[in-house]
């Protein structure tokens, strides 16, 4: 299982395409990318089996500045392109990737979430739902993020969301499951491993769990949990590829 995200002004899909399969040592059941073009267009597509069966899915269409991807090691839900990632919001206005386990998501859905017609059977349309619930009471995206963060219980995540309205930003949060961001000129990139992201930057930052972040092509910002500023430098890597 893995995460990858780009926001660059680029063509974001083969960079996510080939920081997928550098992933796949890690195992998985199924893959998928979101990719906004940042003109209204975007694009979701996912596969069951082998990083080539979602190539294969993909045309010339398929582009976008920003983007997310993932290969999902099922836990809640059987392996199936509905229950691949990205999920997405009812309103397909949010899009989100995610690793790891939410221990309390059938509470969640009975508390906050009797009305939602769900797509999938996972654990993690939950916390998607959750923020698109939260925006639509009237909260900005990374309060709603935080928001639905703050009512996950003994659950392990890396987290990387999209909002449609705001197409250069991700969303990144992380608890107990690796990820990574990684710091380019005029774009920043997201992965579980420096691996995935070798070829295009060697600078790293290193996320601490309960840190949530925003990034765009021309900035970090990190904050912790009690919402201060973090302010920290890139790590360099030396893998040989
Ligand atoms: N628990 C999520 C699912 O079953 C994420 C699994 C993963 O880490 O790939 O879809």
């Amino acid at each position: 299982c893995g995460i990858v995200g780009v926001t660059g002004r680029m063509d974001t899909t083969q960079v996510l395409v080939s920081g997928l399969k550098k992933l796949e040592y890690r195992g998985y059941d199924s893959a998928g990318i979101y990719v906004n073009e940042g003109n209204g267009r975007d694009h979701l597509v996912k596969a069951q089996g082998k990083i080539k069966n979602l190539e294969e899915k993909i045309d010339g269409d398929v582009t976008g500045i920003t983007g997310i991807g993932h290969t999902r090691w099922a836990t809640h839900g059987i392996p199936s392109i509905e229950n691949a990632h990205p999920h997405f919001s009812s309103d397909e206005r949010f899009y989100l990737v995610h690793n790891g386990v939410i221990q309390n998501f059938g509470s969640l859905k009975k508390e906050y979430l009797s009305d939602v017609n769900f797509q999938s059977d996972t654990d993690t349309e939950v916390v998607v739902q959750l923020v698109d619930l939260f925006a639509k009471q009237g909260m900005d995206t990374m309060t709603a993020f935080k928001k639905a963060i703050s009512l996950l219980k003994d659950s392990s995540y890396a987290f990387v969301l999209m909002d449609r309205q705001m197409p250069e930003t991700l969303f990144v949060a992380k608890n107990k499951s690796p990820l990574l961001i990684g710091v380019g000129d005029d774009f920043n990139v997201v992965c579980s491993d420096a691996l995935a992201m070798i070829n295009v930057t060697n600078k790293f930052i290193e996320l601490r769990d309960g840190e949530v972040v925003a990034i765009t092509p021309d900035a970090i910002e990190i904050t912790d949990e009690n919402n201060r500023s973090i302010q920290r430098d890139p790590f360099e890597v030396d893998i040989d590829q």
